[in-house]
C-alpha cells in the first residue's frame, strides 16, 4: 500500500546560505501577502476574486517591472505561495459550509512561521540535500538511510533554525502478525490516556515546569522595548523555549501513539467538542497545552501504516457517564467524582477505567456491525495523508 510520508532534517546552512533561505520565505510571504491583498480588493469590487493560476501569471507579468528582486529566487516560492493561499481559501469555504466558524485567511507576518515550498529537482548525498536554486545544503543529521523519491520540500524556520520537510510516496509493508486486541481509550487532563487494558499514560512532567518558565520570559518580552536589539534576542530565547516545549509533547505523543496502532487491532477514542470546552477559561491551557487533536490526527495515520483500525465515538456517546457493567446512566456524575458509582449495579471503578470501557464495548459493536474482520482485514475510512516519520513537528509549515 503506498501512503504519503514526510521526511524531516535540520539544515546547516552557512551564511550565504542563511541569507538566501531568508529571501525565499520573504519572497513566498510577499507573495502570499500580495495575492490575499489583490483578491480582498478584487471581492469587494466585483464580488468574485482570481485563483492561484491567474494571480501568478499576473504577478509574473509584474515581476519585471515592479519587483525584480524577485529574481533572486526560485521561482517555486511566489508560485507555491500562491498556492497555499488557494488553499487557505478552500478551507475557509469548507468550514463555512460544514457550519463551523473558520478564520478568515490572515496576512503573514514577518518572523512568524517563516516558511517557503519548493518543486522540481531535488538530490540526497549523505550529509547534503540538494535544493533548487538553493544549492547543496549541509544537514545536522545523516541522510544516507534517503532513498525515496522527493516529490516536494517545504523548508521553515523554526526557533532560528532552518528545517526541510521532504514528502515522498513509501510502500506500507503490510503488517503479518495478528493483533486482536480491541481497546477504548479515554483522555482526560490528568492522565493522558486511560486504555481499557488497565494501563494508564501520563504525560511527561517537564511541560509544567516549563510553562511557568514560559510565562516569565512572555513577560520579560512583553516588557523591552520594541524594535530593540533585546527583544530581538528575548524573542529568539521565547521561541527556543516554545519549540523545546513542542518538542517534548510531539515525542511523548508519538511514541505513545506508535506503540498503540502497533499493538491493537481496534481503537476507539471519543470524538471530544474541544471547542466547546476551551470556552471554560479554567480549561482552555490545560486543553491546549495536551494536544488532544494531534494525537487524534497520528492515530489515524499510524493505524493505517500498522493494519490496526480506529474507531471514532460521537460526541454524544456517554462514556463517562455510562456503567461500563449494566449500561445504567448516571447524570449526576460531577467532574470531581474520580470515582464512578452505579446506583443500579452498585459498581465502583475508577472514573476514566469505566469510560474506556465504555468506549472499548462502543468499539466492539461498530466493528460487528459494520463487518471489520478482527483479524486484520480492516477496511480504512478517512485516512489522513498529511504525516511525518521522524519529525517531531508536523503540519506546521503554514501556520
Ligand atoms: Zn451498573
Amino acid at each position: 500500500m503506498k501512503v504519503q510520508k514526510a521526511y524531516r532534517y535540520e539544515l546547516k546552512p552557512n551564511n550565504v546560505q542563511k541569507t538566501l533561505l531568508a529571501k525565499h520565505a520573504g519572497v513566498a510571504r510577499f507573495a502570499y501577502n500580495w495575492g490575499l491583498a489583490r483578491r480582498r480588493e478584487e471581492y469587494q469590487c466585483t464580488g468574485k476574486s482570481s485563483n492561484a493560476i491567474e494571480q501568478h501569471r499576473l504577478l509574473n507579468a509584474l515581476k519585471k517591472t515592479e519587483f525584480p528582486w524577485m529574481y533572486e529566487v526560485s521561482k517555486c516560492a511566489p508560485q507555491e505561495a500562491l498556492r497555499d493561499l488557494d488553499r487557505a481559501y478552500q478551507n475557509f469555504f469548507r468550514k463555512l459550509k460544514n457550519g463551523e466558524k473558520p478564520g478568515f485567511p490572515k496576512f503573514k507576518k514577518k518572523g512568524i512561521h517563516d516558511s517557503f515550498r519548493l518543486t522540481g529537482l531535488f538530490k540526497i548525498y549523505p550529509s547534503h540535500i540538494q535544493l533548487p536554486r538553493l544549492g547543496k545544503i549541509k544537514t545536522k543529521e545523516n541522510t544516507a538511510k534517503f532513498k525515496w523519491k522527493i516529490l516536494s520540500a517545504a523548508v521553515c524556520r523554526i526557533a532560528d533554525r532552518w528545517f526541510v520537510s521532504l514528502s515522498v510516496d513509501c510502500e506500507v509493508v503490510e503488517p503479518k502478525e495478528i493483533k486482536k486486541e480491541v481497546v477504548g481509550i479515554d483522555r482526560g487532563l490528568e492522565k493522558f490516556a486511560c486504555v481499557s487494558d488497565d494501563s494508564t499514560f501520563y504525560a511527561p512532567k517537564p511541560l509544567k515546569k516549563l510553562l511557568k518558565k514560559l510565562q516569565r520570559l512572555s513577560r520579560s518580552q512583553s516588557r523591552k522595548v520594541k524594535r530593540s536589539s533585546n527583544r530581538r534576542k528575548s524573542a529568539i530565547k521565547l521561541a527556543k523555549l516554545h519549540y523545546r516545549i513542542s518538542n517534548i509533547r510531539k515525542d511523548f505523543i508519538h511514541k505513545l501513539t506508535t506503540q498503540l496502532a502497533k499493538t491493537k487491532q481496534v481503537l476507539c477514542v471519543e470524538s471530544l467538542n474541544t471547542k466547546g470546552m476551551m470556552q471554560n477559561r479554567h480549561l482552555a491551557r490545560s486543553i491546549s497545552d495536551v494536544a488532544w487533536g494531534e494525537f487524534v490526527r497520528q492515530l489515524e495515520y499510524k493505524c493505517l501504516w500498522y493494519g490496526s483500525h480506529l474507531v471514532k465515538a460521537p460526541v454524544k456517546f456517554p462514556s463517562t457517564k455510562m456503567c461500563s457493567r449494566c449500561g445504567h446512566i448516571n447524570p449526576a456524575l460531577l467532574l470531581s467524582q474520580r470515582t464512578f458509582q452505579c446506583e443500579d449495579c452498585l459498581m465502583e471503578c475508577d472514573r476514566d477505567i469505566n469510560a474506556a470501557k465504555n468506549l472499548e464495548r462502543y468499539a466492539l459493536i461498530t466493528v460487528s456491525s459494520t463487518g471489520i474482520d478482527a483479524c486484520g482485514e480492516a477496511v480504512q475510512q478517512g485516512s489522513s495523508v498529511k504525516q511525518e516519520e521522524n519529525a517531531v513537528y508536523p503540519g506546521g509549515i503554514n501556520g
